[in-house]
């Protein structure tokens, strides 16, 4: 077997590529690496907008900036979707890619036949949480396993130790999943959407009210009603959601009537030296179907956080404080120090919400001859609201004064969705900035 060892020796932050404009925004913040999906084979085939050939683009611009890409083909694919999957394996080898990430056997042994060459990392949706399954992954030639995210520290280092020669990886920010990572049925038992081909739902996160198969909706939390329901037989009650009227979704035991499968998401950036030292190499970001703002804001605070350990310094709280100004679902630590059992769910709403701090526009151009920006704007502000501008390089704040339409007319609020506007800027703030809007 030729196997070509690329190992790295420096711990990496690996940033999530859901399209161009997120890739270069993830390298511009900081990004190591970024892990992009390829169509119809990886688990974000809804969103992902990357084309085969776009591909192409994608890798070369990376392998300028002197970073690295992985391409994702993790599905499980059925007999009928084998000879397209390894047609599409032949299709982006040759593109040089860094690496591929793979969850299927077969389709892992099949590409180490087909292309020896090329490292392959074994994907997430792989579960693996023994030192015994890495080691069969490793002497299969894999350079890389995405750990299992329900594994303990502990665990993480035991099979660092006893499994050397493989690269460990681990998510530390992001939504996580309700079940084993990719062995949830939930969106194809309710939906006919397969998590496993790509088409996942988020069923966990929807909202759910108990009703009798004849539809009358019951309130659970509603004295009698909620009795009868629970008194009711199983196989008589459906769910209903609230964002989907008129469709019923038979259940076969008791429920709560709320958002009983919505984990928290993942954050983990007081973690990192733990991580490191549990044998962890690459710090995953989760996210490829999130914005172009939430690309930037996690890898930088994650790339400071991991150059400032590296270089002897104490964690900066302002760091994790950027992580909370996000829309999150309350973050936990996952499993990493503990099993969360029921502190792991939000119980209480399937929104993903931040602390009041949304962003308020993208910088799209810099005048210097008339010192204006051009904004496309994301939410309303107004000329006497104070925004952060938010760049690769940091944050500071400013006073819009006086917003622009496209004729040069002055206005008192931008709106979201509306047309572009400009601002007065001192400086230009460089290709990838933001504005975000202040705590309300
Ligand atoms: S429904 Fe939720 S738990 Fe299941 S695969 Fe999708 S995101 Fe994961």
């Amino acid at each position: 077997m030729l196997y070509i060892c690329t190992m790295i020796t420096k711990p990496e932050i690996l940033a999530p590529a859901g399209d161009m404009d997120k890739l270069k925004t993830a390298l511009a913040y900081g990004a190591d690496a970024v892990y992009a999906g390829i169509p119809k084979f990886s688990l974000r085939t809804r969103e992902t907008a990357f084309s085969t050939e776009s591909l192409q683009e994608a890798i070369e611009y990376v392998h300028k900036k002197d970073k690295k890409i992985y391409l994702t083909l993790n599905i499980f694919p059925h007999n009928l979707k084998v000879e397209a999957f390894l047609r599409e394996l032949d299709t982006v080898v040759p593109m040089g890619p860094d690496a591929l990430i793979m969850a299927d056997p077969g389709m892992i042994a099949l590409a180490r036949d087909r292309h020896p060459a090329m490292p392959l990392h074994l994907s997430t949706q792989a579960n693996t949480v023994n030192w015994a399954a890495a080691a069969f992954w490793r002497d299969l030639g894999l350079q890389r396993i995405i750990l299992s995210r329900e594994l303990r520290l502990d665990e993480i280092a035991e099979i660092h130790a006893r499994v050397p020669g493989i690269e460990l990886e681990a998510f530390v920010h992001g939504a996580i999943c309700i079940a084993y990572s990719g062995r949830c049925l939930i969106s194809n038992y309710l939906h006919f959407r397969d998590a496993n081909q790509g088409t996942c739902t988020n069923s966990c996160r929807w909202e759910y009210r108990m009703a009798y198969e004849r539809g009358s909706l019951l309130d659970i939390e509603g004295g009698q009603k909620a009795a009868d329901a629970l008194s009711a037989p199983a196989e008589g009650l459906v769910l209903h959601e609230s964002e989907r009227p008129g469709e019923a979704f038979p259940i076969s035991e008791d429920m709560h009537g709320t958002y009983l499968m919505n984990s928290k998401d993942l954050c983990a950036i007081e973690l990192i030296p733990e991580l490191l030292r549990s044998g962890v190499c690459s710090l995953k970001i989760e996210g490829r179907t999130k914005s172009s703002y939430y690309t930037a804001v996690t890898t930088r605070a994650y790339r400071r956080a991991l150059d400032a350990h590296l270089a002897g310094k104490l964690f900066d709280p302002e760091d994790l404080r950027e992580l909370m100004r996000l829309s999150n679902r309350t973050y936990t630590t996952g499993f990493y120090t503990r099993n969360p059992r029921q502190y792991g769910e939000n119980y209480e709403d399937g929104l993903s919400e931040g602390i009041g701090e949304a962003v308020a526009g993208r910088v799209l151009a810099y005048d210097p001859g008339s010192g204006l920006a051009e904004l496309e704007v994301k939410n309303r502000f107004s000329q006497n609201e104070t925004l952060t501008l938010i760049t690769p390089e940091g944050n500071r704040d400013i006073l819009p004064c006086r917003i622009l339409d496209d004729k040069g007319r002055n206005l008192e609020c931008a709106h979201g969705g509306g047309k572009n506007v400009r601002i007065p800027l001192t400086e230009d703030p460089g290709p990838f900035a933001f504005l975000r809007k202040k705590s309300i």
